[in-house]
């Protein structure tokens, strides 16, 4: 698919460079940028909904949690603060994607917990009606949710029903509408699309979702920070999402979880660990599962891990997720304004790079992924000279647009060395 017409028309004078002046200029949210580090070789970071920046200020951070909280407080902080710490984040986040408190937590990675919640899902679905054997995902979705399905399924002697989605859309209302059926155990969707960009219809495939007798877990990876999502509201099941990508938890910072409160009760997840238990501290001889959110924990949660989150947490708070949605729509119609005075025009018929992504308005995230074949080469070239978008095979360069740490002006150099670098490889390989 190819975008029909532009977000912001490429002004006639000056071209996009004066026009990254102008929005950087009045952008309401531009000081937020220096609050984030900066310092190396990077020119122009475009991959901050696949890791975001590391906050200025966490250094200072890091050092007051190991010289107080760690240091000063020692095993004691487990008691004070530490034990809670999963439901105290998780409602912090919650807050950002429509979760009244009590419904959302910290936890394993990503992958970990998606895991459990879909084993967790299907496991009460089996029990309830046995015909409800089948699991819906898209073909497109990111490896790692497919990978947990099909483990999933297998363990479960389940079978997984595929939507063919577009690679530059996504799933829609009306597949996932034929996909269900009286034998859905549970639907499995990301609200944003790791590749295109594409948001979802999140309250309507729920509701189609449930009026089929299915559970929806929806993974807000690519959303969670940049996008407002009303759980609660749309009557979601189940959500995981990542830290490190718009929340900027750093590498590895651990996954957020949520389970609506009317399924707390009813719902087992499979990996029965101490910190799961009702009584945490009774050392019991038998796993006897918390009732509430606990129960979706397993083992001691990462602590260290989410300080850099927390720390993010407060910046988007203070700046409140309507902002940063907003600045990451400028940011992306911006974006493509450059790729269609940079990057799209060259080349021969048939050999020109193409935008993958939906057009603008409410069905575009925060990223946009444009393909050529000369991709490959062409991201490898711009990463030397320090412009850091990635590449997605087979033949996508995405370029991912975190609203409180990217200027225009980065947006522009990134783009205008795009096209230069498919020129030079052009020339090389003729
Ligand atoms: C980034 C991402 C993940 C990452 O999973 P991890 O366990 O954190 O590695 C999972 N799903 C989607 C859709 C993602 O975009």
């Amino acid at each position: 698919m190819t975008t029909a017409d532009p977000g912001i028309a490429a002004p006639a004078d000056g071209g996009t460079a004066a026009l990254a002046a102008q929005l950087d200029a009045a952008d309401p949210l531009a000081a937020h940028t220096s609050a984030f580090v900066r310092d190396g070789d990077v020119v122009s970071y475009l991959d901050g909904n696949s890791l975001g920046r590391p906050l200025a200020s966490l250094p200072e951070r890091f050092a007051g949690f190991i010289e107080g909280d760690w240091g000063g407080r020692l095993i004691r902080a487990w008691d004070e603060q530490w034990m809670e710490r999963p439901f105290a984040l998780g409602d912090r986040i919650g807050a950002l994607v429509g979760a009244a408190a009590g419904q959302a937590f910290v936890g394993d990675s990503t992958t970990v917990l998606l895991y459990k919640l879909v084993r967790a899902a299907v496991d009460a679905q089996l029990k309830a009606d046995p015909a409800r054997t089948e699991i819906v995902i898209d073909d497109d979705n990111f490896p790692t949710d497919r990978f947990i399905v099909e483990g999933v399924a297998a363990e479960r002697g389940m079978t997984i029903r595929w939507i063919e989605a577009d690679p530059a859309s996504g799933v829609t209302l009306q597949q996932v509408q034929e996909a269900v059926s009286e034998r859905t155990a549970l639907v499995l969707l990301s609200h944003v699309a790791y590749r295109s960009g594409f948001v979802a219809d999140l309250p309507d495939i729920t509701a189609a979702v449930h009026e089929a007798g299915g559970l929806m877990l929806w993974d807000l990876c690519h959303s969670a920070g940049v996008i407002p999502t009303e759980l609660d509201a749309a009557g979601v099941d189940l959500a995981v999402g990542c830290t490190y990508k718009y929340l900027n938890g750093g590498p590895g910072s651990p996954a957020f979880g949520y389970v609506a409160q009317r399924l707390q009760g009813s719902l087992a997840q499979p990996i029965q660990g101490w910190m799961g238990a009702a009584d945490v501290f009774g050392m019991e001889r038998e796993y006897r599962a918390a009732r509430d959110l606990r129960g979706f924990l397993s083992g001691t949660p990462p602590v260290l891990a989410t300080v850099a989150l927390e720390a993010m947490l407060e910046v988007i708070e203070q700046v409140g997720i309507a902002a940063i949605r907003e600045k990451s729509i400028a940011l992306t119609d911006f974006a493509e304004a450059a790729l269609r005075e940079h990057v799209l025009p060259h080349g021969e018929e048939g050999d020109r790079a193409v935008l993958a992504s939906p057009p603008a308005g409410p069905h575009r995230g925060s990223h946009l992924t444009v393909t050529h074949p000369s991709f490959s080469a062409v991201n490898a070239a711009l990463w030397e000279q320090g412009v850091i978008g990635d590449f997605r095979a087979p033949d996508g360069i995405r370029i991912g647009l975190s609203p409180l740490s990217t200027t225009f002006a980065e947006v522009e150099l990134g783009i205008a060395a795009l096209g230069e670098a498919m020129r030079a490889e052009r020339r090389r390989a003729s």
